[in-house]
């Protein structure tokens, strides 16, 4: 079995015929926001519904933190601290090199946030996160309340000042930069089971805001959750049977395919060429022929 699909020849420059998708631990019940440690060689990622945040290494998984808030994406800033999305308190977190826990984000014009979902931090310190209400529509990844903001994208600028920046998706969800951040792209997850759309925005960054959002992609099987790009400017993307790969002007080149419905992915390990994938109830990685884009 192939665990590749091309559509497009060019697919082939960025993955190896044998390099195999490998599941690195197994378990867990819906994990998600995989992030890298490369100075600890280590990944983080979230198992949501069990409240905690889990650390895989080739040593094995530790628990990071439990509870965890119902933790679901993450990233890492410039200064290599951890930054948070939580559910059940509704919150983006930053988690400080000596291990102290600051609030980036709690709420907007005095409302609660929804359920903070996905996190990226812009090479000028900016904290870009998605606020769908997945986490506060049952009490399986966080806790049941009401809605009391629309699922907006927020940009929180280095003084802490929060903004909505995209105010008309129906459920935003996954957010990548292109490698020189003048593209924002954003995955619509929308209302789940009520046919909303499911596809992937792109925008120009202009002033430092995202303008004229078009319609990159539409994924399917399934629809996007967690994307990132590559040193190409490639999106790679979750779907409902494994892993996509769309060239920079929207087009399916190929797929990865993996055997559980995957949520999230990001690059890490040596040359950051490693994609680690969180997937239902396990983790995988596969080894590929680029780079990841984000940073560190
Ligand atoms: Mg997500």
């Amino acid at each position: 079995m192939s665990f590749f699909e091309t559509i497009d020849p060019a697919f082939g420059r960025y993955v190896m015929f044998n390099a195999p998708v490998k599941r690195l631990a197994t378990g867990f019940d819906w994990v998600e926001g995989p992030v890298w440690f490369g100075d600890a060689n280590c990944l983080l990622f979230s198992d949501i519904p069990n409240n905690r945040i889990l650390r895989w290494s080739e040593d094995g998984v530790t628990v990071y933190r439990q509870p965890s808030n119902f933790a679901n994406g993450h990233t890492r800033d410039r200064q290599g601290r951890l930054v948070s999305c939580e559910h059940g308190s509704r919150r983006v977190t930053r988690t400080g090199l000596d291990g102290t826990v600051t609030i980036v984000a709690d709420g907007y014009q005095g409302k609660r946030l929804n359920s903070p979902n996905d996190v990226v931090v812009t090479a000028d310190g900016t904290v870009w996160f998605t606020d769908p209400h997945y986490g506060i529509m049952t009490d399986y990844e966080g806790f049941r309340a009401d809605q009391e903001l629309p699922c907006n994208v927020y940009r929180v600028d280095p003084s802490g000042q929060i903004e909505a920046v995209i105010t008309d998706m129906n459920c935003p969800n996954g957010l990548a930069f292109s490698p020189d951040e003048t593209l924002l792209y954003v995955a619509d997850t929308g209302r789940m089971y009520t046919g909303d759309p499911q596809h992937i925005r792109v925008y120009d960054m202009l002033d430092g805001r995202p303008v004229r959002g078009r319609i990159h992609h539409t994924i399917s099987p399934g629809c996007a959750d967690g994307i990132r790009t590559d040193s190409d400017g490639n999106l790679w993307s979750s779907a409902a049977d494994g892993v996509h790969c769309i060239a920079p002007d929207g087009h399916l080149m190929g797929k990865i395919h993996v055997p559980e419905l995957v949520s999230n992915i990001c690059f890490g390990g040596r040359s950051k060429s490693r994609l680690f994938i969180t997937a239902t109830t396990s983790i995988y990685s596969i080894v590929l022929n680029r780079s990841g884009a984000q940073r560190p």
